[in-house]
């Protein structure tokens, strides 16, 4: 969030963002599920400008063995940002940013996962954003979701995920870069499939109402976003039923 230039719209007066969405829709999304042969379960996702792409590995022995839990798997989130992702270069290595991101997402999938299932183990999901264009952190989570259904580790349901923002005043969701840049506000939420939030995080000022208007935004763009993903792991775990030829 910085000092917007004094002639830049970022909504006009027929309601359009610069990119030609409306107020309460998302970018457009795509994904492929299943891409790397080495990881469990693997997803990459485009989502707008954003290019994610997660490996997921596990249930495996969790090393260093102090890192194991008798009576569960623990679970690890790693969110790196290429360096090439973003305009100027990102700096290699963990940041503050990365840190922050890594636990809040790790903590968002933990009540769906059934870690109880395998103790001392570790799964690992490794996020690396190859490009960025704002809302890397909700792109990631619903990458995510996909590469753990691809590993086939147990959950209670996916993860879904998406931002709101407040934009020249206005409530919006999904902010893009320019929005993200310029607007007022940012607001990633992350929610199961049952609606319950998992993630809930705040970049800016917004009134009570104004939360209640974009959680309502929110649910309508995880809504779109959890019927992409399932459509996505339909048609990857849909096995055709061979007909059964009746010998006479
Ligand atoms: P999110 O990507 O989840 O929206 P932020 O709000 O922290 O997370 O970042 C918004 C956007 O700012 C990112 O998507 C990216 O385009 C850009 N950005 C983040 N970190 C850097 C960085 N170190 N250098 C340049 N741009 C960055």
């Amino acid at each position: 969030m910085s000092n917007k230039p004094e002639n830049l719209t970022l909504i006009t007066d027929d309601g359009l963002r610069l990119d030609g969405r409306r107020a309460d829709e998302i970018r457009p999304m795509k994904i492929e599920v299943g891409v790397l042969s080495r990881a469990d379960g693997s997803c990459y996702l485009e989502w707008g400008r954003n290019k994610i792409l997660v490996g997921v590995f596990g249930p495996r022995e969790a090393h260093p063995r102090r890192s194991q839990r008798a009576d569960s798997a623990v679970i690890r989130y790693r969110y790196n940002m290429a360096s090439f992702s973003v305009e100027d270069r990102a700096r290699p290595g963990p940041s503050r940013r990365s840190i922050e991101i890594s636990k809040v997402s790790r903590e968002a999938f933990e009540p769906v996962i059934m870690a109880e299932l395998f103790p001392k183990t570790a799964i690992d999901i490794f996020v690396e954003v190859l490009q960025a264009d704002a809302g890397t952190r909700t792109a990631a989570i619903n990458a995510s979701s996909i590469a753990l259904a691809d590993a086939g580790i147990p959950m209670k349901g996916l993860i879904t995920s998406c931002a709101f923002g407040k934009v020249d005043g206005k409530i919006v969701l999904d902010l893009n870069k320019e929005e993200d840049n310029y607007g007022e506000a940012d607001f990633p939420v992350a929610m199961t499939q049952d609606g319950e939030i998992t993630l809930i995080q705040m970049d800016g000022n917004l009134t009570p109402d104004e939360i209640k208007q974009g959680l309502e935004l929110v649910k309508k763009g995880c809504k779109e976003i959890l019927e992409i993903q399932q459509a996505v792991l339909r048609k990857k775990f849909e096995t055709p039923v061979e007909e059964v030829s009746e010998e006479t």
